[in-house]
C-alpha cells in the first residue's frame, strides 16, 4: 500500500515536472538562441532542455530510443534531413493554425510534420575584382563551357549539393540534371574537397573563380575569429544564380514534433514561438540566415548581400529526389 502510494506520488511529481519543460534535440548551438529560448521561458514558464549534436546522429538517438525518448523537438537543417526524420518515422504532424497560416506552403512539410523556420540560398561566390560575376546568370549555365576549370565546390555526399541538384531534377528532370552535374564536373579547378567555407577560400587564394556554397557562411567568415578566413572573405561577394524560369535555390533550417514527443503540447507552442514575430529575427540572426515570415526582414549584414528572387519549389521534393540525385552524382562522377 504505502509503496502504492510513493509510486504514485512519484509518477504524479514527474509528470508535474514534464508538464513544464521541452526538450529540443537541435544542431544549432548558437548564444541568440540560447537568448530565444530564455524568451520562451520567460513568455510561459515551460524549462527548454537542449541536446546538441550533428544531424545524422540526432536521427540516429532518435530512432534508438524510439518510444522511450525524451525528444519533443527535433531541429535541423536542410529539407532533406527533415524529410528523412520524416521517413523514419521519428516525426508527428502538428495540428497548428499558427503554422499553417504563416509558414508558406513550399516551405512545409505536406503533412505538416515540419516547418521551416530559417531560409538559406545556395549560390556562387566570387572575387570582387574579377569580373566573372557579370558572366553568372543561370545554375544551368554554370555547367556551360565558357566556365570550363573555373568552378570549385565541395563533394556529392553534401546534402547541401544533393539538394540543389535535386531541385534541378524537379525542374528539368533526371536526364537533364545527369547533363548538368557532368557539366559541372569537367568544369571543376579541383577535385572536390572541404567544406563550402574551404570554396570560398580557394577561389580568394586564386584556385578557380567561382565558389559555391551557402549564403550564411559568408556571415561566419566574415565574424570568425581565424583572421585567414576574414581575410580571404573580404576579396569575395555573392553573386545569386537562378534556375531558369525559376529563382535563387532556397534550402531551410525547420523543426518538427518528435513521434513519442512527452510534451507534446508544449513542443508545438514552443515552435510556434520560434516561427513568431518576436522570435523570426532574432532566430534567422543568430546564424546569418533569412526568416520565413513574411515582412520580417534579414540582419543588416545579410541584406547588404543584396535581393535576389527566391526559387518556389516545394522543398518536400528535395528530399523526394534526394534518393535520385545521390545515384546522378555518382554517373557525373562528381566525387
Ligand atoms: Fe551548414
Amino acid at each position: 500500500m504505502l509503496k502504492k502510494l510513493i509510486l504514485g506520488t512519484l509518477v504524479l511529481s514527474s509528470s508535474i515536472l514534464l508538464a513544464n519543460e521541452v526538450n529540443v534535440y537541435s544542431v544549432r548551438h548558437y548564444d541568440t538562441d540560447k537568448q530565444l529560448f530564455k524568451m520562451f521561458e520567460n513568455k510561459t514558464g515551460i524549462k527548454v532542455n537542449v541536446v546538441k549534436a550533428k544531424g545524422g546522429a540526432l536521427l540516429k538517438r532518435l530512432s534508438v530510443e524510439g518510444k522511450k525518448s525524451p525528444a519533443d523537438v527535433l531541429i535541423t537543417v536542410d529539407a532533406a534531413n527533415l524529410f528523412k526524420a520524416k521517413t523514419k518515422g521519428l516525426l508527428q504532424a502538428i495540428n497548428s493554425s499558427y503554422l499553417q497560416k504563416n509558414i508558406p506552403a513550399n516551405l512545409r512539410d505536406k503533412d505538416n510534420q515540419w516547418f521551416a523556420l530559417t531560409k538559406r540560398a545556395r549560390v556562387t561566390v566570387v572575387k570582387i575584382d574579377s569580373n566573372i560575376d557579370k558572366k553568372i546568370t543561370t545554375y544551368e549555365d554554370l555547367a556551360s563551357s565558357k566556365f570550363k576549370g573555373q568552378i570549385v565546390v565541395r563533394s556529392s555526399n553534401n546534402t547541401y549539393n544533393q539538394s540543389l541538384l535535386s531541385a534541378m531534377i524537379e525542374h528539368h528532370g533526371d536526364e537533364y540534371a545527369l547533363k548538368w552535374a557532368k557539366g559541372i564536373v569537367v568544369n571543376m579547378a579541383r577535385t572536390p574537397k572541404g567544406n563550402d567555407r574551404a570554396q570560398v577560400k580557394a577561389v580568394a587564394n586564386g584556385i578557380g573563380k567561382i565558389a559555391i556554397a551557402n549564403t550564411y557562411y559568408i556571415g561566419k567568415m566574415i565574424n570568425n575569429k581565424d583572421k585567414s578566413q576574414r581575410d580571404a572573405v573580404a576579396k569575395m561577394k555573392i553573386v545569386f544564380p537562378v534556375f531558369k524560369n525559376g529563382g535563387t535555390h532556397i534550402n531551410i533550417s525547420g523543426a518538427g514534433v518528435v513521434k513519442y514527443a512527452p510534451n507534446k503540447t508544449n513542443a508545438i507552442k514552443f515552435i510556434e514561438f520560434l516561427a513568431s514575430k518576436d522570435a523570426q529575427k532574432l532566430f534567422a540572426q543568430a546564424n546569418f540566415e533569412y526568416p520565413v515570415l513574411k515582412g520580417i526582414k534579414a540582419s543588416t549584414l545579410v541584406s547588404s548581400w543584396g535581393t535576389f528572387k527566391e526559387d518556389i519549389i516545394s522543398m518536400n521534393s528535395l528530399g523526394q529526389n534526394n534518393a535520385k540525385a545521390v545515384k546522378i552524382f555518382d554517373k557525373a562522377k562528381w566525387k
